[in-house]
């Protein structure tokens, strides 16, 4: 199986935290839009398997027109066989989601919206720039059902700055109350040179101590665990037979097509390749039929450190019974190197290592001791 990911690179203005490849001047969505189709239309032979999933990601895809959109569509259509694809999802943000923009996408066969709400609370939205307001946070899921989509997904963000654990559980609760079938929930990283890093720097914002991050998120698990969620991923929580196909199956190894500037491409055994993350080079380069593109190829270690590092966060966890005896020798060594108290993090069964949820916070600590050198 096969996914497709179209990275769209607009904005209508930069959030405070954010380090994506994004630009907001949006003169040039017409011509990036072009070069778009024109990379779909030259990739259509990479697909050696049925396709399964699109996603549009960003940046904000839900800031493209509607004859942009249509003509992405159009060239999807001319190039793949869509009969087979079984999630098609759009990230969008609150403040893009009228009826009739929801009509639109519905029309189009968009199945999926994964929606940055991110906070209900004003505060903390002007804080982090977001485009929406408080009150469009809490319409847009209700004007999202309304028009039609049952597969809704919502981002939260925690670890804000002056926001209290008791604003945290409020935002957690009106989430659950949406009645979405999945929410994700990622902690605030202070990336350097963004706007956010820069207030820190300036002691304008003080930065949420480990503890205070430890206890929102222990306190998603709990409250979004009692709401009947199966937390399946160690930022992702889906309702029984949710989870999100198009990233479930990227954490498993499959294979993926990467469309748009800075989208990366994985033939599902060793080579990436990425495309420029420059809007205006990208689109110069597909219109002159000479795309600007990277790629490695993957050692056979460094195939299995990525397993491991994402299946690690995941509640299946590692399975390396298929992996060659050399790196299996090589990862039992390092567990039976691990301290005891951490060699009592993780669960290891038939050549499976989970690490339980109740361990999760020490998720990062565990893969840099088993990771091979
Ligand atoms: S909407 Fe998303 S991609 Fe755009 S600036 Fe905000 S966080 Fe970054």
């Amino acid at each position: 199986m096969y996914g497709i990911y179209i990275h769209i690179p607009f904005c209508k203005q930069a959030c405070s935290y954010c380090d994506f490849h994004f630009s907001t001047n949006q003169k040039l969505q017409t011509d990036l839009t072009s070069a778009l189709c024109a990379e779909i239309e030259s990739r259509q032979n990479e697909l050696t398997t049925d396709l399964d999933t699109i996603y549009f990601g960003g940046g904000s895809p839900s800031i493209l027109t509607n004859t942009n959109l249509s003509l992405i569509f159009t060239a999807l259509r001319g190039s793949f066989d869509l009969s087979k694809v079984r999630e098609i999802t759009l990230e969008s943000n609150p403040d893009d989601h009228s009826a009739a923009q929801l009509d639109f996408w519905r029309s189009l066969g968009i199945n999926r919206l994964s929606i940055g709400i991110q906070s209900f609370i004003e505060r903390d939205l002007t804080l982090m720039n977001r485009a929406h307001t408080a009150a469009e946070a809490g319409d847009c899921v209700v004007n999202a059902k309304r028009a039609g989509f049952e597969k809704l997904t919502i981002d939260l963000i925690y670890g804000i700055p002056n926001q209290s654990l008791a604003e945290w559980e409020e935002n957690i609760r009106r989430a659950i109350d949406l009645n979405t079938d999945h929410i994700s929930a990622y902690c605030l990283t202070i990336e350097d040179k963004t706007a956010l890093s820069h207030q820190i720097k300036k002691g304008d914002l003080i930065e949420k101590s480990d503890e205070d991050i430890e206890a929102e998120y222990l306190l998603l698990c709990k409250l979004l665990a009692a709401a009947g969620f199966d937390h399946y991923e160690i930022s992702n929580f889906a309702k029984p037979g949710k989870a999100a196909l198009h990233n479930s199956a990227y954490w498993s190894g499959a294979a993926y097509v990467g469309i748009g500037p800075s989208a990366h491409s994985f033939d599902g055994h060793n080579v990436r390749r990425w495309n420029v993350s420059n809007n205006a080079v990208y689109t110069r380069a597909m219109h002159q039929n000479n795309p600007n593109v990277e790629s490695e190829m993957l050692s056979e270690m460094e195939r299995f450190n990525e397993r491991l590092m994402t299946l690690l966060r995941t509640k299946k966890g590692f399975n390396y019974s298929s992996e060659s005896k050399k790196l299996q020798v090589a990862l039992e060594k390092n567990m039976h190197e691990l301290s005891k108290s951490d060699s009592a993090l993780i669960v290891c069964h038939n050549r499976n290592i989970h690490i339980p949820e109740t361990n999760w916070l020490f998720t990062d600590r565990i893969i840099r001791a088993l990771i091979l050198a």
